[in-house]
């Protein structure tokens, strides 16, 4: 797994001064390394009929989009405000760098749905929270919410609930 770490490069003081950003982008366009990526987590939820993933805007549906297709599950967007065309259910919260607001179609699941939510990071939380929030309100069953990376000292799994947080990278 050090290799996918080592190809995730760090960018000093973006998007402000002080905040070391992970580039994943690095990973993406690697071949080899993003199907490793993909098959790697998928592969955890392999038999756990998973019938929805939702990713989360926007690096969330890179991973998720083919982790749905790896699991012959649907695909559910989670956007950024005024992206998406039905109705919808909203949820601000705080991030790392200020606040934000994300949606999702409000008859996205039916009641029980199985369901994964993929983003690329967790720092502190609040945005897998706000999205968590989203999708149990919504009536459907979160079996894990899964990242490419986390950022252990921010402790972002502390605001989500317990063994419900899989993150194939762990940075210290
Ligand atoms: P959180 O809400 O603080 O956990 O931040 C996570 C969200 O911000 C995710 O949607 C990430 O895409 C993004 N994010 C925060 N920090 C980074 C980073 O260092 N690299 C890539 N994405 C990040």
């Amino acid at each position: 797994m050090e290799d996918l770490k080592t190809i995730i490069r760090d960018i000093p003081d973006f998007p402000q001064k002080g905040v070391v950003f992970k580039d994943i982008t690095t990973l993406l366009s690697d071949a080899k390394s993003y199907h490793r990526m993909v098959d790697l987590i998928a592969h955890r939820y392999f038999g756990q009929k998973i019938e929805q993933v939702v990713g989360v805007e926007a690096r969330g549906f890179v991973l998720g989009a083919a982790l749905a297709y790896k699991l012959g599950a649907g695909v559910t967007l989670v956007r950024k405000p005024g992206k998406l065309p039905y109705k919808t259910r909203k949820k601000s919260y705080e991030l790392e760098y200020g606040q934000d607001t994300l949606e999702i179609h409000e008859d996205a699941f039916d009641k029980g749905t199985r369901v994964i939510i993929a983003d690329d990071l967790l720092a502190t939380g609040g945005t897998m929270a706000a999205v968590y929030d989203l999708v149990t309100e919504l009536g459907a069953e979160v079996v894990e919410c899964a990242f490419l990376a986390e950022l252990n000292f921010l402790k972002g799994r502390q605001r989500l609930p317990d063994n419900k947080v899989y993150s194939l990278l762990q940075f210290d």
